[in-house]
């Protein structure tokens, strides 16, 4: 039987140099049963150290933890990668990190990168530079993502930096991502009349939060059996009565 799940799929951690210490795995899965949420995915930029602690943080609550980074293309594309299994999305990372310019993150600049336990310990710092751009171009990223069983989307596309159309200008044919993110602060109507030569790809909206209270700010219903990444394609696809909308 399908079911509404209220999923907000792209969560900055403490790790990414732009959020706050608040923004670890406990007080992150406390605020989204708050809201309500049913499945949230933790997004740092191109890394994903701190999903395995936010697992752990939901264990025994109704909050399902995907894994996934928002990687930085060569253009300066930001690309949600989403996976399920841990080993898909440490090879994704493995592959990030081997692009990533061999500088170390300016602290001072861009804030701390820190990697935390379930218990709001700090186990540590990434020292490399998690903001700065891979060498991965789009298309290698999108192939990377299907080849590892994951889904691709395409960051806030209504932005004005960081997202593939500041970047590109367009969506080129062969980039076949399986969703267009809208930022939270634009209405499904809005969307609908600045981007409709965009209908061929659907479109999602999450929060992109960076701060404890941004999370759950916008979701997107997933009608859907199970909380799962294959049925999340599903929906995408609009197979047999799945769906995905928000207003
Ligand atoms: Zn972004
Ligand atoms: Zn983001």
């Amino acid at each position: 039987m399908l079911k509404p799940f209220q999923a907000d799929l792209h969560i900055h951690t403490c790790l990414s140099p732009c959020s706050e210490l608040d923004m670890n795995p406990r007080e992150i899965v406390d605020r989204a049963r708050e809201r309500g949420l049913d499945i949230i995915a933790i997004t740092d930029h191109n890394s994903a150290e701190n999903v395995e602690a936010t697992r752990r943080a939901a264990q025994g609550t109704r909050i399902t933890v995907w894994g996934g980074m928002e990687i930085t293309s060569s253009e300066e594309v930001h690309i949600l990668a989403l996976f399920e299994g841990q080993d898909a999305l440490r090879r994704m990372q493995d592959m990030v990190y081997d692009s990533l310019p061999a500088r170390e993150n300016d602290e001072k600049t861009y804030g701390h990168q820190v990697i935390v336990n379930e218990f709001k310990e700090v186990l540590g710092f990434n020292t490399r530079l998690l903001i700065a751009a891979t060498g991965l171009n789009a298309r290698r990223i999108l192939d990377e993502i299907a080849l590892l069983g994951g889904i691709s989307v395409a960051s806030h596309i209504d932005r004005q930096a960081f997202s593939v159309l500041s970047q590109l200008g367009f969506i080129p044919e062969d980039l076949r991502f399986d969703a267009l993110e809208l930022s939270p602060n634009v209405s499904k109507a809005e969307a609908e009349a600045k981007f409709a030569s965009l209908k061929r790809f659907p479109w999602v909206s999450f929060s992109d939060a960076h701060h404890i209270t941004d999370i759950g700010r916008k979701a997107t219903t997933l009608l859907i059996k199970e909380p799962t990444l294959d049925e999340m394609r599903q929906a995408l696809m609009d197979s047999g009565g799945r769906n995905v909308f928000w207003e």
